[in-house]
């Protein structure tokens, strides 16, 4: 019988919630669901909550009585943000985190490399934000715990998974023992440790690193402002990485590297944090404050995934899909994408709207975005903890010319956590004008935000299906188009008009957004009364037309439902 700990988890900061768990003998009948979700992460909770905005009801099953122990991921990017703000928890994460655009890179007792990533004017949200994970999952356990399509069950864990003919059948553990859930669709958000892979015998591609950090939350008033800090090479820690950032309710992630051959016991030694966090503190000139320490664990790099995410009706998405290092902040923000994307494709085919193959489109695009994360995570891992004589030789080499030549600074540099562009998704129209183009948003890429008055931004508007931005000067869109946009909407499909005109609201659309200095139109690279962006459900552009006429918008929606 699984017994879930009711005792609320330590924090100096954060007050765990612990809820009752969902007991089946209160609710005897347990039909075939849609869509089970396995885990309450930041991937299944967001997944969930995606899936209701398309209008599918969903079970959530979560092992646990509470969210998850310690501050995890806590650097959140823009695209994150974005992603938030359509499963409406933005604002909460905005209110209560530290936004940040800048990281300092020292070795030597030098700053060597400094950092910024651009804020646009045009953007609502900074680069950064930092929060805990336990306050995010919080609000977005609130908006599906608030959400009349979403069944949320603490204390439910999914102990067996079988795949029938069309479905799956669970064996879900609780506190008063077993039942059984039969699901058109599972939904494997189950973490890093994920017991569904492991159960189904599903082996991950790529590599682990040996390099350990220590990650520790401590409690201390430090007069810095909220930026990153690195530290190559410090004299306590001599050969290795140590990074800090601030977190809200004055915490700040302390993150170092661990001496060869060291063990986690021997690194979570009270003693041994001790000395080192307080070597730290000397270090940036702070040995006399007080702290306290909240959180420690030890952290591994490893770049894995699965091949595929799709195996018959079960789904994998977030750490239960891959295993990315965290620098960079790929965690959860990988989490995030997934989620968002799995939401479409999964609601599309349960709502009929599309066939199962939209799914491998699902896979497929987001084993190519883990794919190049590792690519790209596997060069900064590489730069903090070198694997080998030749590798360290390298990264010192860099460290010691850094401090006269400019030139190798950037390296420093380890690229953060972005969208991946679906460049070569087979959702995008083969017939249209991309590459006419010569700015804005390309085939796959997010949507470019607008900043349209002080308070009021392109993307506020879209999401929830497809978005159609059509660019005009006439006082109606054109009426072969609206046939096709009504046509869709009657075989069921969500497709919003938005019309951007300099000067009127236009007729047939079902908003219009006003471009009376033409920023908008330039950023989008649009020269004439005519042109058009259709954006995906995730927002991605699938297809932009320098003229767009009834055919051509037609096979692109044709295109993106793959039918
Ligand atoms: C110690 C640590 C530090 C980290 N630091 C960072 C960081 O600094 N930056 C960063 O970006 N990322 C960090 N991460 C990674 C980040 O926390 C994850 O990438 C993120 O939580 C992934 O979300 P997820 O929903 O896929 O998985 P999880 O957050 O792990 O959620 C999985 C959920 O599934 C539940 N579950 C598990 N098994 C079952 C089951 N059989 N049935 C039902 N429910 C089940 C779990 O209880 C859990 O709630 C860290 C992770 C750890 C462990």
């Amino acid at each position: 019988m699984h017994q879930p700990t009711a005792q609320s988890r330590p924090s100096i900061y954060y007050n765990y919630r612990v809820h009752e768990p969902w007991l089946a003998s209160a609710h005897p009948m347990q039909e075939r669901k849609k869509v089970v979700v396995a885990g309450a992460g930041p991937a299944g909770l967001t997944a969930a909550l995606e899936l209701a905005r398309h209008g599918v009801p969903c079970v959530v099953l979560e092992s646990e009585l509470q969210v998850s122990e310690g501050s995890r991921a806590i650097v959140f990017t823009r695209r994150s943000m974005e992603i938030l703000q359509q499963v409406g928890v933005a604002e909460r994460v905005t209110e209560k985190g530290l936004p940040w655009c800048f990281g300092n890179s020292y070795y030597r007792g030098q700053r060597v490399f400094r950092m910024e990533s651009a804020r646009d004017e045009d953007d609502r949200f900074f680069p950064m934000i930092n929060v805990q994970q336990q306050y995010l999952e919080e609000y977005l356990v609130e908006a599906a715990l608030a959400h009349p399509m979403i069944d949320f069950r603490w204390g439910n864990r999914v102990n067996k998974v079988e795949q029938c003919q069309g479905f799956a059948r669970l064996e879900v553990d609780t506190p008063e023992g077993l039942y059984t859930l039969e699901t058109d669709w599972l939904v494997a958000s189950d973490g890093a440790r994920s017991g569904i892979r492991s159960m189904m015998g599903l082996k991950m591609e790529g590599a682990s690193y040996e390099g350990r950090f220590v990650i520790a939350d401590i409690r201390i008033d430090l007069p810095l402002p909220t930026e990153r800090l690195a530290f190559f090479d410090p004299e306590w820690n001599p050969g290795n990485t140590v990074l800090m950032h601030r977190e809200p309710h004055g915490i700040w992630r302390v993150d170092y590297q661990l001496p060869a051959g060291e063990t986690p016991e021997q690194a979570l030694a009270p003693a041994s944090l001790e000395t080192r966090i307080q070597a730290l503190l000397a270090q940036i000139g702070h040995a006399d404050k007080a702290w306290e320490m909240d959180w420690c664990s030890v952290y591994s790099a490893r770049t894995l995934t699965l091949s595929d995410y799709v195996h018959d009706r079960v789904l994998f998405t977030g750490d239960a899909a891959h295993l990315l290092p965290i620098f960079g902040v790929r965690g959860a923000n990988t989490a995030f994408q997934d989620a968002q994307s799995l939401g479409w494709h999964l609601a599309f085919v349960v709502k009929g709207l599309a066939s199962d193959a939209l799914l491998s489109n699902y896979s497929r695009e987001r084993v190519g975005a883990a794919r190049e994360i590792i690519d790209e995570a596997g060069k900064s891992t590489r730069f903090m903890t070198p694997p080998s004589r030749g590798f360290r030789l390298l990264r010192d080499a860099v460290l010691s010319l850094s401090l006269t030549e400019a030139f190798v600074r950037p390296l420093y540099h380890w690229r953060t956590s972005r969208p991946h562009e679906y460049a070569d998704s087979v959702l995008n129209s083969m017939g249209d004008d991309n590459l006419l183009f010569k700015t804005g948003p390309s085939h796959g890429a997010p949507p470019q935000n607008i900043r349209l008055s002080p308070d009021n931004y392109l993307l506020d508007y879209l999401g929830g299906g497809f978005d159609l931005l059509f660019f005009t000067e006439a006082d109606a869109i054109p009426e072969p188009l609206q046939n096709v946009v009504t046509e869709a909407r009657a075989r069921g499909v969500p497709l919003r008009v938005l019309a951007v005109s300099a000067a009127q609201s236009v007729a047939g659309a079902d908003v219009t957004l006003a471009d009376t200095t033409g920023h908008f139109r330039k950023r989008y690279g649009v020269e004439a009364s005519g042109a058009a962006y259709l954006l995906r459900p995730d927002q991605h552009v699938c297809a932009r037309w320098v003229t767009l006429d009834a055919t051509r918008l037609q096979a692109a929606l044709n295109n993106a439902l793959v039918q």
